[in-house]
């Protein structure tokens, strides 16, 4: 299983690592990717990545950052174990105001990828149309994932009609999910991904509690609940989605 969502970049995790990764491969987790959201955070990513054999890095200015200069993720893009850029996207819960500003960064974050070959981890909060519309005239030039989504079945058409994977976190053992859970119920397991987005959003048992890798089980858990299909499937079948998405055949 590929947690593929993650910021154990945080400071919290600093001393917790070894911990972290035990905790992960005794439930299942296998491997990790750290998500980039500025460059403190990218250049954490990038050393996690690099420190440890069963994590990759991703780098990216996330929308709610918006500080420094796309080019200069540059420097990390052709590493290997650099997989993907982000993460990126639209956020119009923490702030409305600064939409253009967002849209910017989102673009030249998307022509980057692009660039790069890389797939992008695209955050939306209260925002799916917005970064719905400005990913669209790049379809067939570039893949990746709505990241812990949160919005509805049709939505998520939309989504995988472009050719993107669809990222589904701990919220989905929420009982108030309604709408998440008909995504997993309705959508094929090969449009999926299993993430955590720790430390955030840690699924039931563990809600309001710090998220880590290992509660990716849980996450498994529920889709295989939701979808009757046995864990074992769900496992192999979102794992082989992340190792074709972030090209991590060879890497592994
Ligand atoms: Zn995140």
């Amino acid at each position: 299983m590929i947690d593929t969502h993650a910021h154990i970049n945080m400071k919290e995790f600093e001393d917790k690592l070894d911990l972290i990764v035990e905790n992960a491969i005794s439930n299942n987790v296998t491997h990790i990717i750290v998500v980039g959201m500025d460059f403190f955070h990218n250049e954490r990513s990038f050393i996690l990545a690099n420190t440890y054999n069963n994590m990759f890095a991703t780098v990216g200015i996330h929308p709610t950052t918006l500080k420094g200069n796309v080019k200069d993720l540059e420097k990390y893009l052709l590493h290997k174990r650099v997989v993907a850029i982000g993460e990126t996207g639209i956020d119009l819960y923490w702030n409305k105001d600064n939409l253009e500003l967002q849209t910017k960064y989102f673009k030249e974050q998307i022509e980057l990828a692009i660039e790069y070959r890389l797939p992008i981890i695209i955050h939306t909060r209260n925002s799916f149309n917005e970064a719905y519309e400005i990913i669209k005239p790049y379809k067939g030039k570039i893949t990746g994932v709505f990241h812990s989504f949160s919005s509805n079945y049709e939505d998520a058409l939309k989504a995988i009609d472009l050719g993107f994977y669809i990222g589904i976190s701990g919220v989905v053992t929420f009982k108030k999910a309604e709408e998440l859970k008909e995504v997993v119920e309705k959508i094929d397991l090969k449009h999926l991904l299993l993430e955590t987005d720790s430390p955030y959003l840690a699924p039931i048992p563990f809600r309001g509690k710090k998220n880590e890798p290992a509660y990716t089980n849980y996450v498994l858990k529920e889709v295989a609940l939701l979808k009757n299909i046995d864990e074992k499937i769900v496992d192999k079948i979102t794992t082989e989605n992340a190792i074709k998405l972030f090209k991590l055949e060879n890497i592994l």
